[in-house]
Order: structure tokens, then sequence, then C-alpha cells
């Protein structure tokens, strides 16, 4: 698919917005990207996605990438995001969200 210029733009603040926040995990920790950034991912989205916003973004979502979109983020956030929650958390999440995110 062609991407439209809005649809470009709107990447470009999304990869922005997480970059920055990536880089600010990293200087929570302490550390270079290149090393833990796993971490510095878990703490950007700790810091982006609120657990409201997560319900709210995958109750409209089938898939991590609607999800992400409907965020404004990218998908390794989301996915940081997931592997974040407590097994439970999680369980509770998707019996609120009522079907399967993929
Ligand atoms: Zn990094």
């Amino acid at each position: 698919m062609i991407q439209t210029e809005p649809l470009g733009g709107l990447h470009t603040i999304v990869t922005h917005r997480t970059n920055r926040m990536h880089q600010r995990g990293h200087d929570h920790y302490d550390t270079h990207c290149g090393n833990r950034c796993d971490l510095a991912d878990r703490w950007a989205a700790r810091n982006l996605i609120t657990p409201r916003a997560f319900l709210a973004a995958a109750r409209d979502a089938h898939t991590i990438a609607d999800v992400a979109a409907n965020l404004w983020a990218t998908p390794a956030i989301v996915n940081a995001y997931i592997a974040g929650l407590p097994p439970d958390e999680w369980l509770i999440m998707t019996r609120l969200v009522g079907h399967k995110v993929v």
C-alpha cells in the first residue's frame, strides 16, 4: 500500500514519540541503546500506555498493530506493555477486552 502524506506524517510522530520515550527509559536505567533495550521499551510502554487507554484501544482492535495504531504507539511498545503485565493482570485485561488480540 502506498502511504499518503498524512499517514506518513502520523507514522513519523508515532516513531519519534516512541523513540523519545525509549531513550528516557535508557536514561532511567542508566543504560545505552543496544544494552537492555527491553527494559527501556517496558519503561516507555508503562509511561505511554495506561490500562484504561489499552482497554479502549484493544476493544476496537484484533491485532497488535491495530491496538498500536489506536494508541499512537508502535507495535513493539504494545508488546512491551503486554510483556510487562503480571499474568493475572493480563488475564483480567483479556477478559475486559472480550476477545483475543493477536
Ligand atoms: Zn535501546
